[in-house]
C-alpha cells in the first residue's frame, strides 16, 4: 500500500490518510514506516499557472508534513518529476517494484487532474480514491429534475437541507507528536509566502480569534478593505492543507444554530463557504469549465478588444482609477486581494477595458497565493457576465463610486499609492483634476474615461 497526497497536504479530516491508516498490510513488519509520497511538478504547476507564492506556500506545507507524518511513522516522500504523465509513470514503476495492491489518495476535480487519474487506472495503478474538497459529496445536491443548479440561492437552500438531514462526513485529526514549532525548520524567514502561517497555526490560532472577534460583524466589514475583516483561510483551502469539513465543524461548535440562523452575521460568511462549494459542484458537472469556456455559450463567440497595452496597464496598477490601481499592487506585492477589489478590477477589466476575461483569469492565478480554478473561473467569469448565475450585462461598476463607498477616506489606495499620499479624502477617489489645478506630481492619467467605456461595455455585450 502506498498514500498518494495531491492537493490534501493535512492530517487533519483527510479521509484517504484514515483509510490507508486503517487498513492492514498482510506482510508487513509493524515497525517499518508505511510509505507516502508527493510529487513536486514544477512543469505543470506552471502549465496550470500556479504563482510562485503558491509554490512556496504548498512546498512549506509538504516539509511540514514530512515530520508531522514520520511521528505516525509513515515515510513521506517527496519527488520531483517534471508533470502527470511523468507521475503516472513513477508510480507504475514504484506499483510494480514493490507489489503495490492499493494507492490511496483523495479525489481532485479539474480535467487534467481526471485525465492523469484515469491514466493510472488504464495502467492497472490500483488507486483508491475518497472525497476531501468539500462539505457536501459532488452530485448530492441537486434540483428536481436530478440536475445541477443554474442559480445559487436554490443550490444553497438545497445544501443547507442535505446538511441538516444527512449531516456530513468529518474525520477529526489525527493526533501527531509535531508541535507548532515544526515552522521553524523549513525555512519561515526566507520563504515568499512566510508572512502566511501553516496550517496548523492558523487553526490555533487565527480560525479561533476570527470565530471570536470578527465573524460576528462579518457582513458589515467584509467589504471594506483597509479593514481585516474576512478570515484569510482561502490560501488553505485553495492548497487543501485545511478542510472545509473542519472550517464547518468549528462553526458549529460556536455557533450550533448557524444552520437555522440565516440571518445572522456569521451565516453570512457560512454563506460564502456555501459559495465555494457551489463553484466546485458546478466544475465537477461542467467539465468544459476547465476548458476556458463560457458557461454561458451565448458568449462563445465575443470578439474581445484584447489590446495589449490597456491589459499591461490594468497588470502594473496603471489604470489612473486609484481604486483599481491601488487593488491590483496589492495583489502584485502580497499575492492576495481583498474580494471587494476582485469584483471592481475584474469588472473594470471585462467591461471598461473589454478584454477577455480568460486574460484576467489568467494574470490573477499567476499571482494569488489562493488560486484555485473553481472559484476564479466562477469570480471571473461572474464579473464579466458569461458565467453561471452571473451579474448581468448592464451591470457595469463605476470604480469612482465603488472607491467611495467602501475606501471612504482613502485608506486603502493611500496604503499602496503613496503617490496618492497627500491627496484630500474629497479628491482621493479620482485626483485628476485636482492634481492639474494644484500643479502636483502626476499619477496615471486614466486610460478610459468612465461614462464612455460604459455605454461602449453595453452596446458591445448587447
Ligand atoms: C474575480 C474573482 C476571482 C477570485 N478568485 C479566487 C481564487 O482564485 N481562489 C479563491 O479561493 N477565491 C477566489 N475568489 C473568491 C474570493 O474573492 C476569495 O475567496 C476571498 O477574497 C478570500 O479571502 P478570505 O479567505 O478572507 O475570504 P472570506 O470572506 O473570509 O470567505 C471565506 C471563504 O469563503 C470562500 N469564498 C468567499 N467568497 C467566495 C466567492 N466569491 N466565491 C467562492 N468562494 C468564496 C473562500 O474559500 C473564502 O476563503 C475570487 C473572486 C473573484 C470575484
Amino acid at each position: 500500500m502506498i498514500l498518494w497526497f495531491r492537493n490534501d497536504l493535512r492530517t487533519h479530516d483527510n479521509p484517504g490518510l484514515q483509510h490507508f491508516i486503517n487498513t492492514p498490510c498482510p506482510g508487513e513488519f509493524d515497525k517499518e514506516p508505511r510509505k507516502a509520497i508527493f510529487f513536486i511538478s514544477e512543469q505543470q504547476w506552471q502549465v496550470h499557472d500556479w504563482s510562485p507564492i503558491k509554490i512556496d506556500f504548498v512546498k512549506r506545507h509538504a516539509k511540514a508534513l514530512v515530520q508531522e507524518l514520520a511521528s505516525l511513522n509513515i515515510e513521506l516522500k517527496l519527488v520531483h518529476v517534471p508533470d502527470f504523465s511523468a507521475q503516472v509513470t513513477y508510480l507504475k514503476k514504484y506499483c510494480l517494484r514493490h507489489n503495490i495492491q492499493t494507492v490511496f489518495a483523495n479525489s481532485e476535480l479539474e480535467y487534467n487532474e481526471q485525465q492523469r487519474d484515469k491514466s493510472c487506472t488504464a495502467q492497472g495503478i490500483p488507486l483508491k480514491l475518497f472525497e476531501a474538497d468539500v462539505i457536501v459529496p459532488k452530485g448530492q445536491v441537486l434540483n428536481q429534475s436530478g440536475i445541477m443548479f443554474k442559480v445559487f440561492t436554490p443550490f444553497k437552500k438545497a445544501w443547507l437541507k442535505h446538511v441538516k438531514q444527512f449531516g456530513f462526513e468529518y474525520l477529526g485529526k489525527i493526533e501527531t507528536n509535531t508541535s507548532v514549532d515544526v515552522e521553524l525548520t523549513v525555512d519561515r524567514e526566507n520563504t515568499v509566502s512566510s508572512s502566511w502561517p501553516l496550517a496548523r497555526d492558523y487553526e490555533l490560532n487565527t480560525l479561533p480569534t476570527f470565530f471570536q472577534d470578527k465573524v460576528t460583524s462579518y457582513a458589515s466589514q467584509r467589504d471594506i478593505p483597509s479593514i481585516k475583516g474576512t478570515s484569510g483561510i482561502s490560501s488553505y483551502l485553495a492548497a487543501g492543507v485545511i478542510s472545509p469539513r473542519y472550517v464547518l465543524v468549528s462553526l458549529l461548535n460556536r455557533f450550533p444554530d448557524i444552520l437555522v440562523a440565516t440571518d445572522t452575521e456569521e451565516f453570512s460568511w457560512l454563506n460564502e463557504i456555501i459559495w465555494r462549494d457551489f463553484y466546485r459542484h458546478l466544475l465537477f458537472h461542467e467539465q468544459r469549465l476547465c476548458k476556458q469556456q463560457c458557461f454561458n455559450q451565448k458568449y462563445k463567440d465575443v470578439q474581445w478588444n484584447n489590446n495589449k497595452g490597456l491589459f499591461n496597464a490594468w497588470c502594473e496598477g496603471k489604470t489612473g482609477y486609484p481604486l483599481v490601481d491601488a487593488a491590483m499592487r496589492q495583489l502584485n506585492q502580497t499575492g492576495w486581494m481583498h474580494n471587494r477589489l476582485r469584483m471592481v478590477v475584474a469588472s473594470f477589466l471585462t467591461k471598461h477595458l473589454l478584454i477577455d476575461w480568460r486574460l484576467g483569469e489568467k494574470y490573477f492565478m499567476q499571482h494569488l497565493i489562493d488560486g484555485d480554478l473553481a472559484s476564479n473561473n466562477g469570480g471571473w467569469q461572474w464579473a464579466a457576465s458569461t458565467g453561471c448565475d452571473a451579474q448581468p450585462y448592464f451591470r457595469i461598476f463605476n470604480p469612482i463610486k465603488q472607491s467611495e463607498r467602501f475606501d471612504p477616506n482613502g485608506e486603502f489606495i493611500r496604503k499602496y499609492l503613496s503617490e496618492l499620499e497627500s491627496i484630500p479624502n474629497k479628491h482621493i477617489h479620482f485626483p485628476h483634476q485636482y492634481i492639474a489645478n494644484n500643479k502636483l506630481q502626476q499619477y496615471w492619467q486614466p486610460i478610459v474615461d468612465h461614462k464612455e467605456a460604459r455605454l461602449k461595455a453595453l452596446a458591445f455585450y448587447k
